[in-house]
């Protein structure tokens, strides 16, 4: 194209975008109020309500922690199957609104905003970690009959974006489980142990695995062992929300 062209091309752009603007002025992904959301999606109250600001360990995620890399009391005693994790806020009011709606199908622009969100976030710890790849934890069967991405897919497709780097689909279920969220918090570990199977090769590669919301932790642990036993180099965690208290692992809702 000449140069003029390509003048014209950029400014016939710009008119139809102001054009497409007027008509559909740009909402925030969630509350879907009309203004400026921020580069994410979201509004600033939106931001403000989904992102809380507690300080949280960075290996399992607690929130009230400290931040160093060895993680905090509790998880110095028994450490978590993973190297570090990331989360946008506690399974709680708006976040957890916006979590269960991301669950549910037709909330891709939802899930988009958030994953967008932690990242920039976490960018930092993001970064420190050199993931090669993200990995989606692999959707229960039963809800796989009824929809074709599943939360974890989405969330994983903005994370990877926004960090520049692929999505493997690395994990399947190799034996039918249970729904975590049926059972109560002390059969999960049993319901989900060993079912993961790793089939790409994932040998020192240093893999995020993304779910929407942690819970007790047993999917992921089951998810991260799997990767670990085929030869993973590293194994982080992004996650859109963390229950904080026990009473909120056996809501409706909470799958991992
Ligand atoms: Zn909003
Ligand atoms: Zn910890």
């Amino acid at each position: 194209m000449t140069p003029w062209a390509q003048r014209w091309r950029r400014q016939a752009l710009r008119w139809a975008g102001d054009g497409v603007d007027l008509l559909f002025p740009p909402r925030c992904r969630w509350c879907r109020r009309e203004g400026d959301p921020l580069p994410c999606g979201l509004c600033a109250g939106c931001v403000r309500e989904c992102a809380d600001l507690r300080e949280r360990c960075s290996r399992c995620g607690a929130a009230g922690q400290g931040g160093a890399d060895a993680g905090c009391v509790a998880c110095r005693r028994g450490q978590p199957a993973w190297d570090g994790l990331v989360v946008l806020g506690g399974y709680a009011d708006t976040l957890r609104d916006a979590v269960l709606r991301v669950k549910r199908p037709g909330a891709e622009d939802v899930a988009q905003a958030l994953a967008t969100l932690l990242v920039d976030r976490h960018r930092a710890e993001l970064e420190r970690a050199r993931v090669d790849a993200v990995v989606p934890v692999p959707m229960h069967w039963w809800r796989r009959a009824g929809r074709g991405a599943s939360a974890a897919d989405e969330i994983a497709r903005a994370v990877a974006r926004a960090l520049d780097v692929g999505v493997v689909s690395a994990l399947v279920r190799s034996r039918p489980t249970r729904m975590q969220n049926e059972l109560p918090a002390e059969e999960r570990g049993a319901n989900v142990a060993g079912a993961f199977r790793v089939r790409k090769p994932v040998a020192g590669k240093r893999m995020l695995v993304v779910d929407d919301v942690v819970t007790t932790g047993s999917t992921l642990t089951a998810c991260c062992r799997a990767l670990q036993a085929a030869g993973a180099a590293g194994v982080y965690v992004a996650a859109l929300a963390k229950a904080d208290r026990s009473g909120e692992e056996s809501e409706r809702g909470a799958s991992s």
